[in-house]
């Protein structure tokens, strides 16, 4: 299953993540928080992120977009941008910290960051991934909350809660909300010359669909990804606008997709690819005309459908 081309979490793993920190987080107080990789920080400064956090209660987790956030005490809000790698995972209480590997070998430091020891007494044996720890948040309650990073490209920036417009300004509505009507979306395409993939892709257009979900909408829909966005009939995009929705509300009820990076808070992987129709299936049979499903490259990314259901129209671009 593991290919050259990394996956990002898209909303229904950001989503699920979320819930599941709903659940073990809201109410705890972060004492402290150690950054072992400080470019993860976006906002503000380091020495001011660490200043302003400690002691904050958390108070809420949401998600918009792709981005995961953390509601604060006294009106602040972490913003965690996870983009390839990034993974949270919440260990219990009594973890050692290990940060000898800082002095024994920096190099190798810089790349694995922290090791986690489970207390002593445990007699459950964890598999869990703690390798790359880039910024650990230490709760009052001696639990550990950490963000793991492989790749290094994750961000967090911490804000007050009144520019959070002003963060996400560039943001398209949230396609599982009210604010995404058939209307709006088809408003959104008026006008525009790219292809479906690349349009679906943007995040101005509606918030959080990453390649995963724009390939299942897509075959959804029967539409062609290089077909030009503006071409689109009014039933094509309620159809369209309806395949959005309803892959994306499968793709949380399964947990999110794993291919290879994406873990949830407990280090499991998703479920979803057991039920992906066109991603990353290539070769093997649509579930619905048994044609064999192709792989192209729109926009340097893979593009995945099915070339008898998804047939290419007069009006599709060439890419
Ligand atoms: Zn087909």
């Amino acid at each position: 299953m593991i290919g050259d081309e990394r996956i990002m979490p898209e909303l229904p793993e950001v989503e699920y993540t979320a819930r599941q920190l709903r659940s073990a987080v809201v109410g705890s107080t972060i004492r402290e928080v150690q950054v072992f990789w400080e470019r993860t920080i976006a906002h503000p400064q380091l020495s001011e992120f660490l200043t302003e956090i400690a002691g904050r209660r958390i108070e809420g987790v949401r998600r918009r977009g792709k981005f995961l956030l953390l509601d604060l005490s006294g009106d602040l809000f972490l913003s965690i941008h996870r983009r390839m790698t990034g993974n949270f995972l919440l260990l219990p209480a009594d973890w050692e910290i290990d940060t000898r590997l800082r002095e024994s070998d920096p190099l190798a430091w810089k790349t694995r960051g922290p090791e986690f020891h489970p207390p002593a007494a445990t007699a459950v044996s964890y598999s869990r991934e703690t390798s790359y720890c880039r910024v650990c948040f230490e709760l009052a309650d001696g639990r550990y909350l950490l963000f793991t990073d492989p790749r290094k490209f994750g961000r967090i920036e911490l804000w007050p809660r009144v520019q959070e417009e002003a963060v996400f300004a560039n943001l398209g509505p949230e396609p599982l909300s009210d604010a995404f009507t058939v209307e709006r979306f088809a408003q959104a395409l008026v006008g525009r010359r790219t292809g479906l993939k690349q349009t679906l892709l943007d995040q101005e257009v509606v918030a959080g669909i990453g390649n995963i979900y724009a390939d299942e909408a897509l075959y959804y829909a029967c539409l062609h990804p290089a077909r030009r966005a503006d071409s689109l009939t009014p039933s094509e995009i309620r159809i369209l606008h309806d395949g959005i929705v309803t892959v994306l509300t499968l793709g949380i009820e399964h947990g999110g997709t794993s291919f290879n990076d994406y873990r949830d808070l407990w280090g499991e992987a998703g479920q979803n690819y057991n039920h992906v129709r066109v991603y990353r299936q290539e070769g093997k049979p649509c579930g619905r005309c048994n044609t064999l499903i192709e792989r192209i490259v729109i926009a340097q990314r893979s593009t995945h459908f099915c070339p008898h259901c998804q047939r290419t129209l007069v009006s599709a671009i060439t890419s």
